[in-house]
C-alpha cells in the first residue's frame, strides 16, 4: 500500500470534548496518569475495572511465558537494529549470547503454566532471532528503534497518548510479534497497535505504512518462520481512532468522578475474564467481585 496521505489540518476532534486531566493514582504520591497507550486503551475497553486495578491501583500483572519470549526476542532485535543504525551491528553469536542473558534476567518474574517448558522457550527464542537475521533483517533499513511517539488534542492537556515504534524506517513501521500463533490478516486489519502507530506518523505529517514482522514459536514445516503482514489503514480509520481515544479518556474521567469503588466489569463472554492459571486469565480475579473478591465497604 502507498502510505496514507498527511492530514491537511492538525485538529480533528474538538479539544473541549477531551478531559485536560486523567485521574490520580490511588497510592504513593497520587500523581495523575500522564498517558494512555494502545495497551491501556485496550485494557479499558475489555474491562474498566481491570484498567482501574492495573493503572490506578497499580496492582502488578506478572508476565506469562509467551509474553516473556516475545520480550526477549524483541529486546534482542532492538539491540541489533540500534547497532546497525550506528554502523556497529552485533553478529549472530553476540546476539545469541544476548538472548541467553535476557532470558535469564526475565524468566524469574514469569508465571509458568503446567504445560510450559522454559528450556524449550529459550531454544525457540534463539532460533527465532537467528531466522530473523537471514529472513527479514537484510530488507529493513532502520532509522530508529523503540522511538516514543505521542500526541495530545490541546496544548493545555496534561496527558498524552503514547506509543513506541519497534522499528522505524523512512516510509515503514515494523512491529515484531513472536508467539504461539501468527498474525492473521483479519487481525491485522483491526489491530489497535497498527492503527495507533499509523496514526502517530500521520499526525506527525510523515505518513508510513505499518507491517507486522510475525513469527511462531515453532518453525513451520514449509517456508520461512517470519512473515511480513501488512496492516493498511484508511484516513477514516485514523479519524475513528482519534475519536476512540477521546471517548475512552472521557469515560475514564467520568468514572473517576462518579464511581468511588469498582468500575464496570467485563461482559461475561470475554475470554479474558477468567481465573488466573499459569499466566492466563485475569490477574485481578481473586480481588474482583466476579471472582468472589471482597465486597467494597
Ligand atoms: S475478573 Fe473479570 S470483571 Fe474482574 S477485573 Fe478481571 S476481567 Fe474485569
Amino acid at each position: 500500500m502507498s502510505a496514507v496521505a498527511s492530514p491537511s489540518a492538525p485538529a480533528f476532534v474538538d479539544p473541549l470534548s477531551v478531559p485536560l486531566e486523567l485521574p490520580a493514582r490511588r497510592h504513593g504520591r497520587r500523581l495523575r496518569l500522564k498517558s494512555l497507550s494502545p495497551a491501556s486503551l485496550r485494557a479499558f475497553e475489555k474491562c474498566p475495572e481491570a484498567f482501574r486495578r492495573t493503572y490506578l491501583l497499580e496492582e502488578k500483572v506478572p508476565p506469562n511465558l509467551s509474553m516473556t519470549l516475545g520480550s526477549v526476542v524483541g529486546d534482542t532485535l532492538a539491540r541489533y537494529f540500534a547497532g546497525r543504525i550506528v554502523g556497529r551491528a552485533p553478529g549472530a553469536a553476540e546476539l545469541d549470547d544476548l538472548v541467553l542473558e535476557l532470558f535469564a534476567a526475565k524468566i524469574g518474574d514469569t508465571v509458568l503454566g503446567l504445560e510450559d517448558d522454559p528450556d524449550l522457550g529459550k531454544a525457540q527464542c534463539r532460533a527465532a532471532v537467528a531466522d530473523y537475521l537471514t529472513e527479514i533483517a537484510p530488507s529493513v533499513e532502520p532509522v530508529s528503534v523503540e522511538r516514543r511517539a505521542s500526541f495530545r488534542f490541546d496544548a493545555e492537556q496534561e496527558w498524552r497518548f503514547v506509543c513506541y515504534f519497534d522499528v522505524e524506517c523512512e516510509r515503514l513501521l515494523a512491529d515484531l510479534k513472536f508467539g504461539r500463533s501468527t498474525v492473521k490478516e483479519d487481525r491485522a486489519y483491526r489491530d489497535l497497535q497498527a492503527t495507533a502507530q499509523t496514526f502517530m506518523r500521520w499526525a506527525e505529517r510523515n505518513p508510513a505504512e505499518f507491517v507486522f514482522h510475525a513469527a511462531t514459536l515453532e518453525r513451520p514445516e514449509d517456508g520461512p518462520r517470519w512473515q511480513v503482514v501488512r496492516a493498511p489503514r484508511s484516513i477514516r480509520q485514523l479519524l475513528g481512532f482519534q475519536r476512540r481515544v477521546a471517548r475512552v479518556a472521557r469515560m475514564i474521567a467520568h468514572l473517576d468522578a462518579t464511581e468511588p469503588a469498582e468500575w464496570p466489569l467485563a461482559a461475561d463472554f470475554g475470554w479474558w475474564c477468567a481465573p488466573r492459571v499459569g499466566g492466563e486469565g485475569c490477574p485481578h480475579w481473586d480481588r474482583c467481585p466476579v471472582g468472589g473478591g471482597p465486597i467494597p465497604a
